[in-house]
């Protein structure tokens, strides 16, 4: 058998990477907008990082990073996340040096998880993510929202909402986590195994548990909100007041609480409302961390950024029946008459390239019909069918494929003619 890709990586293939191309213009051009730069880090990091920088008791760390030895026997990892290495950057670079400098920073980019496979769940995805650090201010949590939900947008999408909520600061969650751990510690035997470990490690994830969510202790379980302290729910209520400024509609989730270890504050999500989209209906996930530099050694800084998954945006495209644009054309096709026409039809062919006419032709000296065949299946807006008789006139065939009109011009005319038809400066 040939070898296949590897489980859970895929191929885009020619017919399909128009779609991607065309999400990442959007991507960019939505950032630049928002003055956001990009920022591309390695693809494998020093293993390290990610635990500390994603949190051991997270499903990442604990169970899905594609984790090897080096042949100097360094531990490294395929990056599971974006945020630990932009972070990594930012301390290893000192893009903190300037005092009130908001580092605005984007990326786009293969992740890898080793998880169980299912629709909109790869083990290789690739994710769009913005982080602004260094700024505590709740005009900045929204901010970065609106960047997500502006995206949606341009997209077309419709069916989605955001879920926010909040996670409060560190003396807040303090008091939640032990209030979590209370409540639940008297039946955690009747939980999963997962929960069973996570309630020491990180209570909250408890609430996040896809196994027993539907326990009725769950549904009783303290809310974040009444833990919170003043500084947290001021926090908060500014975030939610900057959305109502900027008309962002958002549900507030108080069980929302993102699997990363890292986020305090504002953590949220986009989801898509689609029927049938399947069991994985985030889009987007992100939040605050502050204090993430701070682990890795960097100054006491704040941060906040999110991460969409590219084919999960595809997916819901499709759902959505939202059609992407396609540019599958060429200007000109060149048909060759005979074999004693190929050369002049492949010197026309570099001086059409050489005026910026996108162009193709024939490479197996086929019949005439079988060359217009390929004219359409590349969607010429012309053909230019080069034959032996009008050679002798010094002329050439303009084929107007929508119209199915044809005009003879002279060879010495015909990038201009070209160019008029096509309206290339
Ligand atoms: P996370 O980094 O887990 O917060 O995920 C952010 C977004 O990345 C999700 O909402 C998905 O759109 C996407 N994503 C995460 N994991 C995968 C995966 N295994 N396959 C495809 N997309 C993923």
């Amino acid at each position: 058998m040939p070898i296949q890709s590897a489980k859970g990586a895929y191929d885009i293939l020619p017919n399909e990477t128009y779609k991607w191309q065309y999400i990442e213009s959007i991507i960019r051009e939505i950032c630049e907008l928002y003055n956001y730069k990009e920022i591309r880090t390695p693809i494998f990091e020093n293993t390290d990082l990610f635990v500390r920088g994603v949190g051991e008791s997270t499903d990442i760390v604990s169970k899905e990073m594609y984790t090897f030895l080096d042949k100097s026997e360094r531990s490294i990892t395929l990056r599971p996340e974006g945020t630990a290495g932009v972070c990594r950057a930012y301390v290893e670079h000192k893009l903190y040096s300037e005092l009130n400098y908001l580092t605005k920073v984007y990326y786009l980019g293969s992740m890898f998880r080793y998880e169980k496979m299912q629709k909109g769940r790869q083990r290789q995805f690739t994710q769009f993510g913005v982080e602004a650090l260094g700024g505590e201010d709740p005009s900045i949590d929204a901010e970065v929202i609106s960047l997500a939900v502006n995206l949606i947008k341009k997209l077309g999408l419709k069916e989605v909402k955001v879920a926010i909520n909040t996670l409060g600061d560190k003396e807040s969650r303090l008091k939640y986590r032990e209030a979590l751990i209370n409540h639940f510690k008297p039946e955690i035997d009747t939980f999963c195994g997962d929960c069973q470990r996570r309630l020491e490690l990180n209570p909250l994830r408890v609430l996040d548990c896809k196994v027993d969510h539907d326990k009725p202790s769950m549904a009783k379980a303290p809310k974040m909100v009444d833990y919170l302290n003043d500084y947290s729910k001021n926090f908060f209520e500014k975030v939610l007041k900057h959305l109502d400024y900027l008309g962002i509609e958002y549900v507030l989730d108080h069980n929302l609480v993102r699997g990363l270890d890292y986020y305090n504050h504002t953590v949220f999500e986009v989801m898509s409302k689609v029927e049938g989209f399947g069991a994985q209906t985030t889009l987007c996930g992100g939040g605050r961390y502050n204090g993430l530099v701070e682990e890795l050694e960097g100054p006491n800084t704040p941060g906040i950024g999110f991460a969409f998954g590219l084919e999960r945006l595809i997916l819901s495209l499709e759902a959505e029946n939202i059609a992407i644009p396609d540019q599958n054309f060429v200007d000109v096709y060149i048909v060759s008459m005979s074999e004693k026409t190929n050369e002049i039809a492949f010197k026309l062919q570099e001086e059409l390239r050489q005026n910026y006419i996108k162009c193709d032709k024939d490479y197996f000296n086929r019949k005439v019909k079988a060359q217009f065949k390929s004219a359409d299946r590349y969607n010429a807006r012309f053909t230019v069918v080069v034959g032996e008789e009008e050679l002798e006139n010094q002329k050439m065939i303009i084929k107007d494929m929508i119209a199915q009109t044809q005009e003879v011009v002279e060879i010495n005319n015909i990038v201009l003619e070209l160019k008029k038809r096509l309206e290339v400066k």
